[in-house]
This record gives structure tokens, C-alpha cells and sequence, in this order.
């Protein structure tokens, strides 16, 4: 039996729903009804873990989505086992979404927006791939797979993780020794990190101190990994060209946030890439399956690691 448990009301809405279109009926139920005392797996974003201890039979704790931030690690250690979902086209996903935020800076659509905006006609030249140089920042299931993309469109392309990995033509580093020589060569710097604690913040002054002039930045990973003021500084000194932030500290931003009017930042609503929803529902049906009969579980995080 699956629980759905999670403090937001969209995340609810959507999890009832896909669970409703996708799952047997009997295979699922709400926290606060009868059937939740028979759960093996609460499906959760942002869970009451307090609630979830309740629950004589709860074995699995499984993301809804790619990260698991939102869980709390910490608090869970061992208690319970930890999931998150991952898929191939929620990899393309994410692969077309940041395709597009390279061609952007690429090709300078930047400037021609801004251009537009003063009515102003004045051409540049074409860059090709070869030209430039991307840097990832994380290799795992998404940044691995984006990394190895780009080189296959001939774009030079670094890589950087805690261990270092081995992906055909991309130029791999890791740890924070390696860090300086990663991003010095990364002109446009995607992120893709999981947030742990030791990440939080590392889109810093420090950081963009260390990338080439003018260098770029898209933020796909979690808005916790990005000092928002120090990045605002940095694109008003003209050190950085631009921005695109997929995620942020508080989602949906507010209102009267800096970013919204800000004409170096692009803001998409946390939409670089999402797994499709029969996905998401048969993955979680798998791993109930396999938790009930003690079997290996797919795409289990590493509580005390934190991703
Ligand atoms: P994985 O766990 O598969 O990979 C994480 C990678 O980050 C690994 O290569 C790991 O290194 C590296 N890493 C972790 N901590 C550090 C560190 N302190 N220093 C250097 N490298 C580090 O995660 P995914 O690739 O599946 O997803 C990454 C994140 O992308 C998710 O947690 C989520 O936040 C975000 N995401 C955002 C989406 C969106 O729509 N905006 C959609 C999907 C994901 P190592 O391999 O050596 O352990």
C-alpha cells in the first residue's frame, strides 16, 4: 500500500491525480484515512515526518520527483529506506530545456532582446558549438547525461563531481581542489548538483570570481544552491552576461522579487524538466513491490550522503 504525504497542496492535488489515473485503485490511499496504517511507501514532497512515524508499516520513503532535499535526510538516517525517481526522458528533458539555454547565449538571443527593447539593428557573428565551452557542475543521472550530449553537438564541454568519473569526450574533474581549473573553463556553467549541505550556496561571489569573463549561468539544480544577491551584484557589475534560473529559494518567487524585473535573468518556472507522470506512479509501484518482498530497490539515495 502506497501513502500519498505531502505538506503542499499542488504537490497533493498532482499526486492524487496521477495516482488516479495511473495506480489500482486499492494499490494507494491518503495519509489521514484508515488504509494508511497498511502503508509500505509514502509518495512524498515535503512530508510531515512526524505523521509518517506514525505509520506501523511504513518501510519507504519515496520522492515524487528527481531530488530528495525536501524530505529531510537528516532527520530519516536509517530508519526508513529513500528513493527518487529517474528516467530517460525526464534526461532529454532536461537535455532540450538547457540545448535551448546554450543556443540563447550561444547565438545571442540575450542581445537581441535587449536590442529589441531599444529598437536597435546591429548583427554579430555566428558562434559554432566547437567555440564553446560548457562546464556541469554534477555528473550524476542528469549532469552525466547532459555533459555526454554536448560533446556529441561538438561543444567543448568540463565536468565536475565529488568523484571523478569517466565520460567519453568530456573533460572530467572533481572535489574542491579540481574546482578552479573546472571553472575556468566554463563560459556557460550549468548547474545540476543535488542540494546537500555542503553545496548550499556554492553559486557565490567565490565562485563567479573564478569564471571566465563574462561567463553565463543556468540553474537547474535547487535555488538553495545560489547566493541570489551576489549574483545580482555580479550581473550589475557587468562580471557575469546573464542568468537563467529555473529554480529558487522560494518557489513560486514572490511577487516583489529583484529577478522578476531584472533584464539579465530569464525565469522559468521550475519546469526544466519533469518525468512523466505514468512513470513517476509505476516506479513507486515497483519499489512498494520490492520493499514488500525485500528485494533491491531502484534508484535508492544514499540517506547519510544526502542525494
Ligand atoms: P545524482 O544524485 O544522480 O547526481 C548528483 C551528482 O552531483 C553526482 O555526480 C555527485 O558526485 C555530484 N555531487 C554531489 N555533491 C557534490 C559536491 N559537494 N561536490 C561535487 N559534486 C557533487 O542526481 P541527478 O543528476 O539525478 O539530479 C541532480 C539534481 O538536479 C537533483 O537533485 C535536482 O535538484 C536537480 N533536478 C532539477 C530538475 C528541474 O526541473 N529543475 C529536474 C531534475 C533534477 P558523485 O557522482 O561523485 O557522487
Amino acid at each position: 500500500m502506497i501513502v500519498i504525504a505531502t505538506t503542499v497542496p499542488e504537490a497533493q492535488i498532482w499526486l492524487e491525480d496521477i495516482f488516479s489515473q495511473y495506480a489500482p485503485k486499492d494499490s494507494y490511499c491518503l495519509v489521514d484515512s484508515d488504509q494508511a496504517r497498511f502503508a509500505t511507501t509514502a509518495v512524498s514532497w515535503f512530508p510531515d515526518l512526524d505523521v509518517l512515524e506514525k505509520l506501523p508499516k511504513l518501510k519507504l520513503i519515496h520522492s515524487m520527483a528527481a531530488g530528495v532535499e525536501h524530505l529531510n535526510l537528516e532527520r530519516i538516517g536509517t530508519r526508513y529506506k529513500v528513493c527518487r525517481v529517474v528516467d530517460e526522458l525526464h534526461q532529454k528533458g532536461m537535455f532540450d530545456y538547457l540545448q535551448w539555454g546554450v543556443l540563447y547565449y550561444q547565438r545571442f538571443f540575450d542581445q537581441a532582446f535587449a536590442q529589441k527593447q531599444q529598437q536597435c539593428w546591429q548583427q554579430y557573428l555566428q558562434r559554432d558549438h566547437s567555440a564553446v565551452k560548457i562546464g556541469v557542475m554534477g555528473l550524476g543521472q542528469m549532469g552525466g547525461y547532459i555533459a555526454k550530449q554536448f560533446t556529441t553537438l561538438g561543444y567543448q564541454v568540463a565536468g565536475w563531481s565529488r568523484s571523478l568519473k569517466q565520460i567519453g569526450q568530456v573533460k572530467c574533474y572533481a572535489g574542491r581542489e579540481d574546482l578552479n581549473e573546472f571553472l575556468g573553463q566554463a563560459e556557460i556553467l550549468i548547474n545540476l548538483l543535488p542540494l546537500t549541505e555542503s553545496n548550499q550556496g556554492i553559486l557565490s561571489k567565490d565562485l563567479f570570481d573564478r569564471l571566465p569573463e563574462q561567463a553565463c549561468i543556468i540553474n537547474c539544480g535547487r535555488g538553495q544552491h545560489l547566493v541570489q544577491q551576489d549574483l545580482i551584484d555580479y550581473l550589475d557589475s557587468g562580471r557575469l552576461r546573464g542568468a537563467i534560473l529555473d529554480v529558487f529559494t522560494q518557489e513560486p518567487l514572490a511577487e516583489n522579487h529583484p529577478f522578476w524585473r531584472h533584464e539579465k535573468v530569464v525565469i522559468t518556472p521550475h519546469i526544466a524538466s519533469h518525468a512523466p507522470s505514468s512513470i513517476v506512479v509505476n516506479q513507486i509501484i515497483e519499489n512498494d513491490r520490492r520493499i514488500i518482498q525485500n528485494m533491491e530497490l531502484l534508484n535508492q539515495v544514499d540517506t547519510l550522503k544526502g542525494y
